[in-house]
């Protein structure tokens, strides 16, 4: 078959291959090996690469160009595939006859190797994006708006570079040598890889090198499976992983999405001389599964390619250590054993800090909460595993090497963070990252759809999938999901109670559908042994269990079988089998159950999980479980940080004792002591929110009464939701008496969402609900509309939000009479957003402000814009800055508001306006009869633009205030037209 028909037979396929994993990274690859073998002209890429379209619409017009162009084209553009995909995607597709993306003949000028070298380059200036715009920034070629658009934080690192080189080959040949230059002399390409290779060459003997051969296939060994699918068929890595959102932040609060190789690397450093690197995550985000994957790449050599060893450890595992170890026994007997020259080896280790690596999975499960009083420096002096752990995360030990830690955030207190070299957030999956991660886990493409149809019916559920430890039991489940007759799932705990019907329905002789009725009564028994295993393993952080353990607790053999525990993935040196539960929330859904069906619990059982910073002092379980208790834990409880498992488990015991779960409870639990529980839990929810609502401080004068949320407040708004009672809401926030409603960096995910809107639509007053610096997404705003007409104001900045999620915001927007005021810096927002935004302007007449920094609106969003300005009577403020509207934007927003009577505010900053905008804006200054201040930082006026707008000011004295910093103006110049005209401010 010809290359043209492959393409053409095999689109749907290539088509998923590039756009599949929700990321841009892949087409941009084959984009740039099309560019340097000059299948594309840059004509061709220009046309393709739209960033206002979507991924797939891109990725549908390049097949379509490169098929057009004929055979040859077509070949090289499945070689490039062939060169982009990983091996287990290559598998599906059919490459036909060899075509080598061959080497050009030397470009004749820098422009042009900047697009045959391009692949290269990209690769080249990844660590190096920094430097290089210094140099650019230095020798004049960028201006500070050039570099500020390069580094927009809505782009990954990748694309950062692809913009940068794409921008330099806009400034032309000085431009184009000026940045090869630099690469040439930095020659970042492999540096490290290269000391890597001549360390290795002239300082490792042959047992180190047999050692770092047999680390490297044990890791590979233990990270090819991914754990949780142990006892329902094994699924390879290769074939499930599916990349997380993940984003660091700068000291100045400005979040950078990241991709997996950036994890170790310079990308949002905050303290240069610490070495260890925080990935934060809430509970099921996929930490560890992120950590697999790089254990993996690094064990395949595919990344982390200048670390030469590394050591995988896991708290959980560590916490069973009650040997005191030096960090010598702690890497050979914990990871790898050197069957030869251990005294080689380690000396190999300490020498070289730079090539070796650790990772810590689940700090959040370490017993001991994170201190820095013991100082402990002695490499071969064993010490407890605490004072190891602490000293190697501060660099008092092994100072150089790197560390990757993973722990939910609150289990990482200030004096942890002061020794952190980076911060870096998982945030579970994109929506495109939810498809992709469906459609891998069925062979089947059509039962795929059927279960992304379910959801996309389902919002809760959706938004409950962000979290892909969700989103795994939801595709596990899916038989029950798709023939549910009990309701589809929307809290947490109807998603953990399907995973229970179908691990027993699964291990059940009898026929499908047979568990129905009575299915929980009838396996009560392995409830409750699981139940009391996993909640007295929460109170002593213990997460690993012993056969012995098992037996103590009665378990059988049937039991173990029903899946819920697995062995545990080990590499220490341990002769015994030990296990743990799937996930960490299933420990927590199991304590819950015992809670609920236990019925010789104690009366506090409820009332203390409830209470959860500090871990339930429990008699039994120190007894039942002390290989994970010593008298250390008891002695460090004063400095205990907060444990989350209790949160979690309280949530649970929620959400199984809301109304929809009775019927099930019935026959397990006496409806007596159900209500009595029922009660506890009201009655403790609405004591702890009264107590939040009494921390809220008076309002200073002329302020607006607000309310800062306070750790825990999310938490207790998740419990009610769970519960699914409406009158428990209202009667809560009833209390709740605050005009402004502030939960900002409170990772807030469309999950937080779902559960907010539901107490928020019971408040009686309206509120500013402020969610900067969150991760809500389009799913997110969808899951805030039923509590949208108790908002008088709504900041969303910072929140991956698309025009699809203003779409539906808009939509009910204009029905919400008290709804005034939207905020939306720094999202995603196009062209596209800004039909929806001129209905909203026609449509809503009390409409107050409108905030759109930091976006990508080009003069065409703001002529859209403008035609719905021009029916509004109401907006006071209007804010564009860092758009791109130009002289064309400008003029229309100028003209539609010269007649208004309400706007107060503008801000254009920096958005490409010169001269023939400012003569636009001088119409609009001479004739409102309310503007106040005009705002034009950054932008390229010149004098003769100025002194339009002093001949407008003139005019019209009620304008206070028109800022021209940063336009194209000699410092004579503004020191002139300051004398003219004592508003304007440069
Ligand atoms: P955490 O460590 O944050 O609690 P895990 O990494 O244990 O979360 O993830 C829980 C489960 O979710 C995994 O066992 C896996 O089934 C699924 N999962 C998590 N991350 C991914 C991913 N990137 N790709 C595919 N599945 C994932």
């Amino acid at each position: 078959m010809s290359s043209q028909q492959l393409v053409l037979k095999q689109r749907a396929l290539l088509l998923d291959a590039l756009c599949g994993g929700g990321s841009a990274e892949p087409l941009d690859c084959v984009l740039d090996l099309l560019l340097a073998s000059e299948v594309l002209i840059w004509e061709d890429y220009l046309s393709i690469r739209v960033a206002e379209k979507p991924v797939n619409s891109n990725a549908r017009h390049l097949l379509d160009v490169v098929y057009e162009k004929g055979e040859d084209a077509s070949g090289l553009l499945l070689a490039a595939f062939k060169q982009v995909l990983p091996e287990e995607q290559k598998s599906e597709l059919c490459f036909g006859k060899e075509y080598a993306l061959l080497e050009k003949n030397r470009p004749a000028t820098a422009t042009s190797a900047l697009l045959t070298d391009r692949p290269v380059l990209v690769k080249k200036l990844r660590d190096n994006i920094d430097g290089a715009l210094d140099v650019l920034m230095t020798t004049g070629c960028f201006t500070t708006k050039d570099c500020d658009g390069v580094q927009l934080p809505v782009y990954t690192r990748s694309q950062q570079v692809r913009r940068l080189l794409d921008q330099v080959r806009f400034k032309g040949e000085t431009a184009a040598r000026t940045l090869l230059k630099y690469l040439d002399q930095t020659k970042p390409e492999n540096k490290e890889h290269k000391i890597l290779e001549e360390t290795i060459r002239f300082t490792a003997s042959p047992d180190t090198l047999l050692y770092q051969k047999k680390l490297q296939s044990s890791v590979a060994a233990q990270s090819h499976f991914l754990s949780t699918y142990g006892g329902t068929g094994r699924f390879s890595l290769d074939d499930i992983y599916t990349d997380g959102l993940l984003e660091v932040m700068n000291g100045s609060g400005e979040t950078t999405t990241l991709e997996l190789e950036d994890v170790a690397g310079p990308v949002g450093l905050l303290n240069k001389d610490a070495d260890t690197v925080l990935v934060s995550g809430e509970a099921g985000s996929g930490k560890s599964t992120l950590l697999q994957r790089l254990h993996l790449l690094w064990a395949r050599e595919a990344l982390l390619t200048d670390i030469y060893l590394l050591f995988p450890f896991s708290c959980r595992k560590l916490n069973v250590e009650h040997r005191a170890l030096s960090l010598k026994e702690l890497l050979f007997l914990h990871c790898c054993w050197p069957d030869r020259n251990q005294d080689e080896v380690f000396q190999f280790i300490l020498d070289h800090p730079h090539l070796v690596l650790f990772t810590f999975d689940g700090l959040d499960e370490f017993k001991h909460g994170f201190t820095d009083e013991e100082r402990h420096c002695c490499p071969t002096q064993p010490v407890p595993i605490p004072t190891l752990l602490f000293n190697l995360l501060q660099g008092t030990l092994m100072k150089g090497v790197m560390k990757v830690v993973a722990s939910r955030p609150q289990a990482v207190g200030p004096s942890l963070k002061r020794y952190l070299r980076k911060e870096v957030h998982l945030k579970g999956f994109s929506p495109g990252g939810i498809d992709s991660f469906v459609k891998k886990q069925y062979s089947d493409p059509a039962m795929a759809g059927r279960v992304i149809e379910s959801l996309q019916g389902n919002t809760s559920l959706l938004s409950l999938c962000h979290i892909p430890v969700f989103c795994w039991i939801v595709t596990k489940c899916h038989q029950e999901l798709l023939g549910g007759e009990d309701g589809i799932p929307q809290t947490v705990t109807d998603v953990y109670l399907l995973v229970l019907q179908h691990f027993f329905q699964r291990k059940s002789s009898q026929p499908q559908g047979a568990l129905r009725k009575g299915w929980l009564e009838q396996h009560l028994d392995t409830v409750l042994k699981l139940g009391q295993l996993a909640m007295e393993g929460l109170e002593a952080s213990c997460y690993v269990f012993s056969g012995h353990e098992l037996q103590r607790h009665v378990l059988t053999e049937h039991d173990i079988n029903t899946g819920f525990l697995i062995y545990c993935n080990d590499m220490s040196v341990t002769d015994s089998k030990r296990y743990e539960f799937l996930h960490i929330t299933l420990q927590c859904f199991f304590a819950a159950l015992y809670v609920i069906l236990n019925h010789s619990n104690n009366r506090s059982a409820i009332p203390k999980l409830f209470q959860p910073q500090h871990r339930l002092p429990s008699g039994l379980s120190q007894k039942c479980l002390g290989h994970c208790v010593n008298r250390s834990v008891e002695e460090d409880e004063t400095k205990m940080v907060e444990k989350p498992d209790l949160q979690i488990t309280a949530q649970f015991v929620s959400g199984l004792l809301s109304l929809q779960h009775r019927n099930l409870l019935l026959d397990c639990c006496p409806a007596a002591l159900r209500e009595h529980k029922v009660k506890q839990v009201v009655k403790t929810l609405s004591k702890a929110m009264r107590r939040h609502f009494k921390s809220i401080p008076r309002p200073v004068e002329g302020e607006k009464k607000s309310m800062h949320a306070m750790p825990g407040f999310v938490w207790l708004i998740k419990c009610i939701y769970e519960m699914q009672d409406n009158s428990i809401a209202q009667d809560t926030m009833a209390k709740l008496d605050v005009e402004h409603l502030k939960l900002t960096y409170c990772n807030i995910g469309p999950v937080e969402c779902t559960a907010l809107a539901y107490v928020l639509k019971h408040l009686r007053n309206p509120v500013g609900l402020q969610l900067d610096n969150n991760c809500v997404g389009d799913v997110g705003v969808e899951q805030l509309l039923p509590c949208l007409h108790n908002c008088h104001s709504l900041y969303l900045r910072n929140n991956n939000i698309t025009d699809e999620g203003i779409r539906k915001l808009v939509e009910k927007g204009v029905h919400c009479e008290r709804f005034q005021k939207l905020a939306l810096f720094n999202n995603k927002l196009t062209d596209a957003c800004t039909q929806h935004f001129a209905w909203l302007m026609k449509s809503k007449q009390n409409f107050l402000s409108l905030r759109l920094g930091n976006n990508n609106i080009t003069s065409q969003g703001a002529e859209q814009l403008a035609e719905g300005l021009s029916y509004n009577r109401s907006l006071q403020f209007l804010g564009l800055w860092g758009n791109h509207i130009g002289d064309r934007g400008a003029a229309a927003l100028a003209n539609a508001l010269k007649n208004n009577t309400a706007i107060i505010w503008l801000s254009l900053v920096d958005n490409g306006v010169g001269s023939a905008g400012a003569r636009a804006l001088a119409e609009l200054v001479s004739q409102s009869k309310t503007l106040e201040q005009l705002w034009l930082n950054k932008n390229f006026i010149s004098r003769d633009g100025v002194e339009c707008l002093i001949n407008a000011l003139k005019m019209n004295s009620r304008v206070k205030e028109v800022w021209l910093k940063g336009n194209n103006l000699s410092p004579e110049e503004e020191e002139a037209l300051k004398k003219e005209e004592s508003r304007l401010t440069f």
